[in-house]
């Protein structure tokens, strides 16, 4: 019996050494609790993939095959409980905004080749974000949503990334909350308040700052209230440089 376990722990230690030693272009195992939504055939690219493909947008996914994409509001696992991306299937960003994402992912490989990121949202079609308005206007939460007649969100100009950090099994680092957490254990200015009360771990606050660390230093910008959220640059500046996505 104690060479069984003894053969066991040995296998399982080989196994977990070769998929965390994974060339660094090696793809990513998805998550065994992925709720990605099903990839459309070929020939039935979504409509707003195209729309987006054309408009000059870049696609995450082909910036390096190491990166993951679930897109949350493809699926129905949101903070809205329904399918908001029908249309959206990929994750599109502004050209110069994805080389910064990919210069962050470098940076990421290099300091720790056994983590990725998981990109959560990108580009956002306006005609999604007023029917997530639609949806919370007058809720508490309204302030967590940009409201697209205000001439829209980071999101919508395909000037802002929502991700995670993952390890090589695909399971996310702890950062304390999960995506869409709509409280100020969410918020990136209240760290040492949340660290002191045991709202978050320091563990959780180590993961964070890592995230923020690889992509503060690739020139994206934090929001106070989501620390999954990066701005590429101020928001007057992205409606001045780039088209809103319809
Ligand atoms: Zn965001």
């Amino acid at each position: 019996m104690k060479i069984m376990n003894a053969r066991f722990i040995l296998w399982l230690s080989f196994m977990l050494f070769v998929s965390c030693n994974r060339p660094a272009s090696a793809p990513m195992v998805p998550a065994a609790d992925s709720c990605a939504a099903p990839l459309p055939q070929a020939g039935q690219q979504p409509v707003k993939d195209a729309e987006m493909a054309a408009g000059g947008l870049v696609d995450v996914a082909t910036l390096d095959e190491g990166m993951m994409v679930q897109l949350v509001y493809a699926t129905p696992y949101n903070f809205m409980g329904k399918i908001l991306y029908r249309d959206v299937s990929r994750a599109y960003l502004q050209p110069d905004v994805a080389q910064m994402l990919l210069k962050a992912y470098k940076a990421l490989k290099k300091q720790r080749p056994d983590l990725t990121f998981k990109i959560y949202d990108a580009g956002r079609p306006v005609s999604v974000q007023w029917e997530m308005w639609n949806m919370v206007k007058g809720t508490e939460w309204d302030y967590y949503v940009a409201n697209p007649g205000k001439g829209g969100g980071m999101h919508n100009f395909g000037a802002a990334v929502d991700l995670t950090l993952v390890d090589c099994t695909g399971t996310p680092l702890a950062m304390g909350t999960p995506y869409d957490y709509f409280g100020y254990e969410a918020n990136t200015d209240r760290e040492e308040e949340l660290l002191r009360t045991g709202r978050i771990t320091a563990r959780e606050l180590e993961n964070r700052l890592l995230l923020r660390k690889i992509m503060t230093d690739a020139g994206f910008r934090t929001v106070k209230s989501e620390w999954w959220h990066f701005n590429a640059c101020p928001l007057d500046e992205a409606k001045q440089r780039y088209k809103i996505i319809d």
